[in-house]
């Protein structure tokens, strides 16, 4: 999942705010500072999000709370918050806000976490009713502690969503379910519209990214979901020391079984907890890199410091209804 987690051994984490910093222009700039850092340096002058304001921001919050769901958004510290939330975008993440899993990029907690809310399916497909959208993105932390990995869940939330929200294309973003294909096929049988899995990094940094997880059981879980049929999409964040021809094997790869959405974002560092920021990559060479993958093939890229698996998903609802019909 694209989160960054910080240990704790108990469920109830503390409430975040996003880790953001006022620039001169009003903007908001992540702040990046580790060991090696200056203390409170800032970022390149190009990842730049808006403080969280106005009535829709505070509506949106008060709503997930009401209804005791969570965000990725905000468990993972979201520097987007600001902008998405002000259109009523989010990205509701289910299963709880404990993850199983410790990767060195995300802020969501790690621990032990409670059985799954039977209730939580029903809340999900409430707020998206309540919220009116056209587009949306759920996401989960990993449960390892679970036999199937949460699937049964996962597809019960998928058919309550899919009952109330009819007209909505609703993409699910999954962890690995370690590799078990069942779970895959649990989760599809339910219906989503988009079947999303991140390999978050290259193969060769795999392993010192996400801890407990592997680069070829990723591509084979998003390779089982388009043999399906699925419309899939994967996500990779740069700047964490991978090379550019790196990028673009696993952009050949990810093309070669047919993946159909791409996104590229930069990694932003959550805290000094988290792994240090390698590289800030310009804006000239995300959009290089953009090109070169719609060369390949993929039917839509999102590339850019900002982007993240669920930026901006609202503005694909055209291109999955379309690919959805081919
Ligand atoms: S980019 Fe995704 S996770 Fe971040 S605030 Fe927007 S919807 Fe939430």
């Amino acid at each position: 999942m694209p989160t960054d987690r910080r240990s704790i051994s108990s469920p109830a984490g503390p409430r975040k705010l996003p880790v953001v910093a006022a620039s001169a222009d009003g903007a908001a700039s992540a702040d990046g500072a580790g060991p090696t850092e200056t203390p409170r340096a800032r970022h390149p002058e190009w990842v730049k999000t808006r403080l969280p304001t106005g009535a829709t921001y505070f509506e949106v919050r008060d709503l997930i709370h009401r209804l005791k769901l969570h965000t990725v958004c905000e468990s993972a510290s979201c520097p987007n918050i600001g902008e998405c939330w002000s259109r009523r975008a989010l990205t509701i993440m289910i299963l709880g806000n404990v993850c199983t899993r410790s990767c060195r990029f995300c802020d969501v907690a790690t621990g032990r976490p409670l059985p799954p809310d039977q209730g939580e399916p029903q809340r999900v497909a409430e707020i998206l009713a309540d919220l009116g959208l056209r587009h949306t993105v759920v996401t989960c932390v990993d449960r390892d502690d679970l036999d199937d990995g949460g699937a049964a869940h996962w597809a019960e939330t998928i058919r309550q969503v899919k009952a109330r929200c009819p007209d909505m294309t609703l993409e699910v973003l999954v962890g690995d379910f370690k590799g078990d294909v069942t779970c895959v096929d649990t989760v599809l049988a339910a219906g989503p519209d988009v079947f999303a899995h991140n390999l978050e990094t290259v193969p060769r940094l795999t392993r010192e990214v996400r801890v407990q997880a592997r680069y070829d059981r990723s591509y084979r879980v998003l390779d089982h979901a388009k043999r399906r049929g699925a419309v899939t999409k994967t996500g990779l964040m740069l700047g964490l020391g991978e090379t550019l021809d790196e990028v673009r094997e696993v952009m050949r790869q990810v093309r070669e079984i047919g993946a159909d959405i791409l996104t590229l974002g930069q990694y932003l560092r959550p805290s000094r907890q988290h792994m240090e920021i390698a590289r800030y990559v310009p804006p000239e060479e995300f959009e290089e890199l953009r090109l070169e993958a719609l060369e390949m093939g993929f039917p839509h890229v999102e590339a850019g410091p900002l982007v993240r698996s669920s930026y901006h998903a609202d503005g694909q609802r055209d291109i999955v209804r379309e690919l959805l019909g081919r």
